[in-house]
């Protein structure tokens, strides 16, 4: 058996730092489907080291997201586990005495250079256009007397670390094989205000939480040497690397939560998408079907059947038009009472029915569903296609583009079929049809298109609308004779 089906431990490690990024749902499914295909876990940590971008709100959402993508964790802040806790900024305890083992064994080095300095220095690199930038090193082998008496002073001192002059670029990546990384500065690893930086925390963490792979975005390589350093200094065995690339706009920029709104995970749920063509989505992204395989792919059959050789390394492109065509196949898929479901979930949480729907309303879109289940590709194409029948017949509103289609003679026309209707007694569909056929086209002698048209817009409003005799036994023959009547007689 290979190395590579030992139960394996992956997780996620989210910073709370706004809403939550695609890019969290797209590692947490490949750390998921590994930790699936082994027989092991998937962890989820927060990482709020970074005080001055957290945000409150952030942690929950990105619970929430997750949790309706249907990417389970085995362990987390939520529900605790054996190496809790999972959030990082209740573990600074844990962090301390690596720092100081580290300082102790001349691997990393207090430092009092105020900000100020540091950005001067920076001002100044850049302008003389140095090989060698990064910090200076001012304060290292310094003691805080001696530091104290040189200007750009701070009280509160960081860590950082001593990068050797001889230090391993190379790595190996699951994904990339050979990865070549530049050569690290001297990395803060605590901060002044006591954190530990992501650079130290993710390295203690994932040692002690027994991670095995670190799956995480192709940002993270030129951290990897720095990481690496840190397990061999804290006598630690590096797990396997595994670097995900970057989703990509079609103009090949990175994709970010300021140019684009789909790098907002809550975009896709408020848009409409459902979370398995969402991650049926995520999946083709990385992991491209080889030619003549099937692009609809469960999750579980993806997780069962999960290889890092498959991943492709160039940074995919996140191409809409494909997710809407996933997303229609998916609602399609689904059965009528499913999707009728999902539709009274997407309906309360997106504002239609600010307090919870009625026993009615639910029954309703369970009968309407059938007839637009064919018509939509997202979730919220439903609703302008059914409002009509949820609206009072009073108020519905008779659309301009659709009262322009009228015809001469429709009041006619109108008034015709009304009489049909008053007496069909048996108010199906089929029986709806038979009548209007008989009184308007056959009668009458007027197209059916023609014949049909007023009807469709006393009762919907609409010009385009979902199948008509179907709509009218939804409404009842009540209400829509009410509505014929009422633009018979404007
Ligand atoms: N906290 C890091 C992030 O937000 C995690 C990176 C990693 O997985 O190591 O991207």
């Amino acid at each position: 058996m290979s190395d590579a089906l030992e139960p394996a431990r992956l997780r996620v490690a989210p910073s709370p730092t706004g809403d939550p990024h695609v890019g969290t749902a797209y590692m947490s499914l490949f750390n998921l489907a590994y930790a699936r295909k082994t027989g092991g876990q998937f962890v989820l940590r927060i990482e709020d080291t970074d005080r001055a971008r957290y945000a409150a709100d952030s942690e929950a959402q990105i619970f929430e997201t997750l949790r309706w993508l249907e990417l389970p964790w085995d362990e987390g802040p939520d529900i605790g586990g054996p190496y809790a806790p999972y959030r990082q900024s209740e573990r600074l305890d844990t962090y301390r005495p690596f720092v100081e083992k580290l300082i102790e064994d001349g691997h990393a080095y207090f430092c009092w250079c105020s900000s100020e300095r540091l950005s001067e220095l920076r001002r100044q690199q850049q302008e003389s256009k140095q090989a060698v930038t990064g910090y200076d090193r001012l304060c290292y082998g310094k003691t805080w007397e001696e530091r104290a008496r040189l200007p750009g002073f701070s009280e509160n001192p960081v860590v950082r670390m001593f990068i050797p002059d001889q230090v391993e670029l190379t790595f190996t990546d699951v994904i990339r094989g050979s990865v070549n990384a530049p050569r690290p500065d001297d990395q803060v690893i605590l901060k002044a205000d006591g954190f530990p930086t992501y650079h130290l925390a993710v390295v203690v963490d994932d040692h002690l939480m027994g991670i095995t792979h670190v799956v995480r975005g192709e940002e993270w390589i030129s951290s990897t040497p720095k990481h690496i350093l840190l397990y061999k200094w804290l006598g630690f065995t590096p797990p396997a690397f595994a670097h995900m690339p970057l989703l990509r706009n079609p103009d090949k920029s990175k994709i970010s939560k300021r140019k684009n709104p789909a790098a907002r995970l809550t975009w896709f749920r408020e848009q409409g998408y459902l979370p398995q063509a969402l991650r049926n989505f995520l999946q083709l992204l990385a992991y491209p079907p080889a030619d003549g395989d099937q692009e609809i792919v469960s999750f579980e059959e993806f997780a069962a059947d999960f290889s890092w050789n498959k991943v492709n390394t160039v940074g995919p492109i996140f191409d809409l038009a494909k997710l809407n065509w996933l997303n229609g196949q998916y609602i399609r898929s689904l059965s009528p009472d499913d999707l009728a479901q999902q539709l009274v979930a997407y309906l309360s949480t997106y504002g239609t029915w600010v307090n919870a729907p009625s026993d009615s309303d639910i029954e309703r879109v369970r009968q309407a569903t059938p007839l637009i289940q064919e018509r939509i590709t997202l979730l919220s194409d439903a609703w302008p296609l059914i409002e009509f029948l949820f609206t009072p017949d009073d108020d519905l509103v008779i659309g301009e583009d659709a009262r322009a289609q009228l015809k001469d003679g429709y009041r006619e026309v109108l008034v015709a079929a009304i009489s049909a209707l008053e007496a069909v007694d048996d108010f199906t569909a089929e029986s709806i049809h038979a009548s209007l056929n008989e009184a308007l086209v056959a009668q009458m002698g007027i197209k059916p298109r023609l014949a049909f048209g007023p009807v469709r817009v006393a009762l919907t409003g609409l010009r385009v609308s979902p199948p008509l005799f179907e709509s009218m036994e939804i409404l009842s023959k009540v209400s829509t004779l009410a509505r014929l009547r009422k633009l018979a007689a404007s």
